[in-house]
């Protein structure tokens, strides 16, 4: 079945259909280095990590661009407060997004260009939107897009959500990055090198000392890597107005080209129904739930519950719930590579076609994860049963691999192992013989107690009901 995605540049659900199949070019707007990533970041990553594995799980041979963000204003802004160079500054907390991305299990990108290595590529696309009138020099030496040229040409400002423009003066300019939809105007390509930018700047023969706008980094990495147009991009949902639409701005200003087929756009994470924020005490870095005790498995299966185009809101009782169905996890895989032994199947192909149409239906994974509890509830009774050959254990195993290459959940041996989930999966198997007791189904509580005693436990009758005891 045909993978379907909403795309905002249409509004609607369309057919994933890239430009050269199987190649799938995809950005992903990265990281801005200033800080340690927050959990509503994190969202939006392995959001991304998613999508790739999936269109690969499909059979698209993906590249994967993630460009780092290290030089802007509020990188500028917090290497003036620290009293650093831009290198140190913005290198610590890169570091520390990589090792992030490990611990969340996401694919490393095949590409993570960074804005400070492609200034020469920013320059060059600036020069060309000068030479086509769309782009112009201030009396401050900044360069700006020009929306009214841009328009003049017949292009669209105003593709990914409606603009009002009979409020706007020609000519009004904005500096900052970041500016609501309400204050469009003219956007800086190029800032003229001020006092309060220390030595964060470069020298440019056509357009003098200074340094590029946070939008134009992104028009001009990503082209350089994946070419004037490609398949999908993608981002938070914040980032629709202004960054990328300035980034299509800049980019077919400049091309003259469609720049992108699929917009892909991820909704907010809140924290406790609220934005995050250090004030509110509920703002927390990918760090500081680990500190709390909780693994980045947990989180990252916390983050896949959710569909992405609607609001997540984060907890930690329900990240502490998240517990409950990855030991069933654990559980159901540890049976499993207990009975296959050294069996080896191929995967089931029903069970993967019904997974793969769930996700086909603009990645639902809600219904994704039905049909993967649904097959292990089924498995695991008939494990419970002794129904289970060798040979369809491995089947079964080998169907884990393939659907967790999307989820990337675990099918790690350090994961399948854990000691409580043992204890679950024997607690049901008991409370399972019971009901087979009343039910007066002694053949099948017999079953259970022999698989029990295989496993080393044996069945006590206290005045308390029945109990696990060790033999
Ligand atoms: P930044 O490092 O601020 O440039 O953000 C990196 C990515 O995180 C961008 O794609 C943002 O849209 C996304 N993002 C920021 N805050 C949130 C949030 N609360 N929930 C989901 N995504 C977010
Ligand atoms: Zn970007």
């Amino acid at each position: 079945m045909a993978l379907k995605l909403f795309n905002t540049l249409s509004r609607s659900i369309q057919e994933f259909a890239p430009l050269a199949p199987p190649k799938v070019g995809m950005y992903c707007c990265g990281p801005t280095v200033y800080d340690f990533a927050h959990i509503g970041n994190w969202r939006t990553f392995v959001f991304g990590d998613l999508v790739r594995r999936y269109l690969e799980f499909k059979g698209y041979a993906v590249t994967h661009v993630m460009n780092i963000t290290d030089v802007e204003d509020k990188i500028i802004k917090r290497v003036r407060e620290n009293k650093t160079s831009l290198r140190e500054f913005t290198g610590k907390y890169e570091a520390a997004f990589f090792e992030d991305l490990k611990t969340l299990n996401c694919l490393l990108p095949h590409h993570t260009p960074h804005a400070t290595e492609h200034i020469a590529d920013i320059i060059a696309l600036i020069e060309k939107l000068i030479a086509r009138s769309i782009a112009y020099k201030a009396a401050d030496g900044s360069v700006y897009f020009s929306i009214e040229k841009y328009r003049g040409c017949g292009c669209t400002y105003g593709q990914l959500l409606k603009l009002n423009f009979d409020e706007m003066r020609a000519g009004e300019r904005v500096k900052s990055d970041e500016y609501a939809k309400e204050s469009v105007a003219d956007f800086a390509l190029w800032k003229a090198r001020v006092p309060e930018d220390g030595d964060v700047f470069w020298k440019s023969e056509s357009l003098g000392e200074g340094r590029p706008g946070w939008h134009i980094e992104c028009s001009a990495m990503s082209m350089k890597v994946l070419g004037e147009s490609f398949d999908l991009h993608l981002g938070g949902e914040d980032l629709i107005f202004p960054h990328h639409e300035d980034e299509i701005a800049q980019s077919e200003g400049a091309t003259g080209k469609p720049f992108v087929k699929h917009w892909l756009h991820g909704a907010f994470l809140l924290v406790e129904g609220k934005k995050m924020s250090k004030s509110l005490g509920n703002f927390f870095t990918l760090r500081d739930l680990l500190a709390k005790g909780f693994t980045g498995r947990e989180i990252r299966f916390s983050l896949l519950t959710a569909h992405y185009r609607e609001t997540f809101n984060f907890t930690l009782e329900g990240l502490r719930a998240t517990r409950e169905a990855l030991s069933r996890i654990g559980t159901f895989l540890h049976f499993l590579l207990e009975l296959k032994g050294l069996n080896e199947a191929e995967s089931d192909s029903e069970l993967l076609a019904a997974f793969s149409e769930a996700l086909d239906d603009d990645l639902n994974v809600s219904k994704a994860w039905g049909v993967v509890f649904e097959w292990i509830r089924k498995t695991n009774r008939l494990i419970a049963e002794g129904k289970l050959s060798k040979q369809e254990a491995a089947k079964c195993y080998a169907t884990w691999i393939e659907l967790d290459k999307v989820f990337g959940i675990g099918g790690t041996v350090e994961w399948l192992y854990p000691k409580e989930a043992e204890k679950r999966f024997l607690g049901e198997l008991l409370e399972d013989r019971e009901a087979a007791r009343k039910a007066k189904d002694f053949k099948r509580a017999d079953a259970i107690r022999d698989e029990l005693k295989a496993k080393g436990w044996g069945i006590e009758d206290t005045p308390k009901g029945p109990k696990l005891k060790k033999i």
